[in-house]
């Protein structure tokens, strides 16, 4: 009767087998960011969240509640390609939002390509209305993410299944979706000069009918006229007698109070004024939905992906400081975003055949007028003794030479005229010395670090510099890395103030959230150190894929089990 004495065996075999079997596949992977979410700013509200949305992150999701970037310049296209690709700038080569091209003797927008024309109504249309310095250095609205060295979790996900994954990326902003979508996805953003989500010739011959008919709608038109009012009662609020905040931006007709008017549809801040709100992640929401709907994404056994990228936090960050009562509405309001995504998505795929992660491409610093009323005594960094003008008769009067050598600056780096340097006979290292030792004697600046020092391996092994090294790419990198002390930066662009600006290697610029959600995983918080660069070796190993070819993260392992 040996038979029954196997039975145990057998038995066990089946249960494990029908177990394995009752995993529901992955049939989409939903990718959410949210631009400058610092990773304690959703703790801080967590009381405040509703249903669905935040909460459910928080209570049945993996949350990581120490994750860090390891590399310095946390600006947003640094921080989406790494989200993309698990790997530091240095690797996959977005080291900035904007570099200088040294063989256009230009500067540089990370996701500018003027093979690939802008497909959409705003292609010519002025940009007056640019708010965003980096984007106001583009020459060409053609956009493509040649740029990117590595491939990113979509391009694996595309090679795996021959093309068969849909794979799409969206966001108010161009770099917030492009490095997403990778090489072989597809990628809208949103166009402030057209109020519409416009793609590139890349990505499309033509623009997609469901595309066309979501812009005709024109759903802009129903902010027209109408303010951001709070969403709850002010008492509500924890920054509630505090509306009205010396350091907020007073944007024109926007107003440092509530209710925030976006002004008339004809007003050509209009659209600008909806990005610099909630709007523009209720609209990014909206798009999102009608994408996933039309292209049938999370149908079949073949994982798709799904990118969202949400702006709202990172403008209204900029406009009224994380600790404001603007960017308090602005996260319940977030949050009610994300309770209406992750309620759809279970209706159209069903959460457990969704692998969710939301994360941030970089945190944010508290504005200085803020950190004073504490007792600190923080300051913004005034540029101009930083700008070209300023640093070129220092560097000649410190080398004896009659020439200028300084050939742009532009956050984080400062870049020499390299055919002047060699015409000059003079050692690049030592031109970037004298330079670096320039900038260290400038008030609010805490170290200078050389492309030179870095190339040699002997820029030093603090965290700071070894952080400017996981940043540099050579043929993109400045000559010199500058370091502002902890909690100061420029607040002024040529003239666009901000209250307050990311893109340093400090803490707060490099702590996001890390959640895992949904595909039946059980709530839990972790507090071990991880990284960003985790995500996309996380989600390659849960679907059994290829990590991108530059990744150096490692898989959480409370996700993969
Ligand atoms: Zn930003």
């Amino acid at each position: 009767m040996i038979w029954i004495r196997r039975l145990p065996v057998l038995l066990l075999v089946l249960l494990v087998s029908s177990a394995v079997a009752a995993t529901p596949e992955v049939r989409l992977v939903l990718q959410i960011t949210v631009d400058q979410l610092r990773g304690d700013l959703p703790l801080r509200h967590a009381d405040q969240f509703g249903k669905g949305g935040f909460r459910y992150l928080l209570e049945d999701g993996i949350w990581y509640s120490n994750a860090q970037y390891r590399h310095a310049n946390t600006e947003t296209i640094v921080g989406h390609t790494s989200l993309a690709t698990g790997t530091v700038p240095a690797v996959h080569g977005m080291i900035a939002n904007v570099w200088l091209d040294r063989d256009e003797g230009a500067l540089l927008y990370n996701v500018e390509d003027g093979r690939y024309a802008l497909l959409g109504k705003d292609a010519g249309v002025s940009r007056a209305n640019e708010i965003d310095p980096t984007q106001r250095v583009a020459r060409s609205q053609g956009r493509s993410p040649a740029a990117l060295l590595t491939s990113t979790f979509a391009d694996e996900l595309a090679a795996r299944h021959a093309g068969r994954s849909k794979i799409f990326a969206v966001s108010v902003k161009d770099r917030g979706a492009i490095p997403l979508a990778g090489a072989s996805g597809k990628a809208f953003w949103f166009s402030k000069a057209s109020g519409e989500f416009v793609t590139s010739t890349y990505y499309y011959d033509r623009v997609p009918k469901w595309v066309t008919d979501w812009n005709e709608a024109d759903k802009t038109r129903r902010y027209a006229d109408q303010s951001w009012t709070l969403l709850r009662p002010l008492e509500d609020y924890q920054f509630g007698d505090r509306d009205d905040q010396s350091w907020e931006i007073d944007f024109p007709g926007y107003g440092r109070t509530f209710p925030h008017p976006w002004g008339e549809g004809s007003n050509k801040y209009f659209t600008t004024l909806l990005t610099l709100s909630p709007a523009g992640d209720e609209l990014t929401l909206d798009f999102a939905k009608t994408l996933l709907l039309a292209e049938r994404l999370g149908q079949d056994a073949t994982p798709d992906y799904l990118s969202i990228s949400f702006s709202s936090t990172d403008y209204v960050g900029h406009l009224f400081g994380p600790s404001s009562l603007e960017m308090e509405d602005n996260l319940l309001r977030l949050d009610r975003t994300l309770a209406e995504l992750f309620r759809f998505i279970d209706r159209e795929v069903g959460l457990e055949h969704t692998l969710i992660v939301l994360s941030a491409d970089h945190g944010g610093p508290e504005a200085p007028g803020y950190l004073q009323e504490l007792g600190g005594s923080q300051q913004y960094v005034d540029p101009e003794p930083l700008s070209v003008e300023k640093l070129n008769p220092r560097l000649r009067e410190k080398l004896s030479i009659e020439v200028d050598m300084v050939k742009a600056t532009f956050h984080p780096y400062v870049y020499l005229d390299r055919q002047v340097v060699a015409n000059s006979k003079r050692d690049l290292a030592d031109v970037q010395r004298a330079l670096a030792e320039i900038l260290e004697e400038l008030p609010h600046v805490s170290t200078a670090i050389t492309a030179t020092s870095i190339e040699e391996g002997r820029q030093g092994d603090g965290p700071i510099s070894e952080m400017v090294a996981a940043n540099h790419y050579p043929k993109r990198s400045g000559d010199v890395y500058v370091v502002f002390r902890s909690q100061e930066f420029i607040n002024d662009f040529d003239g666009l103030v901000v209250a307050a600006s990311h893109g340093s290697p400090w803490r707060y610029d490099r702590h996001v959230p890390i959640v895992f959600a949904g595909h039946r995983l059980k709530g839990r918080r972790i507090s071990r150190p991880v990284t960003p660069y985790d995500i996309a070796v996380t989600l390659a190993n849960v679907l059994g894929i290829g990590a991108p070819s530059g990744a150096i993260g490692e898989p959480l392992i409370e996700v993969t089990r």
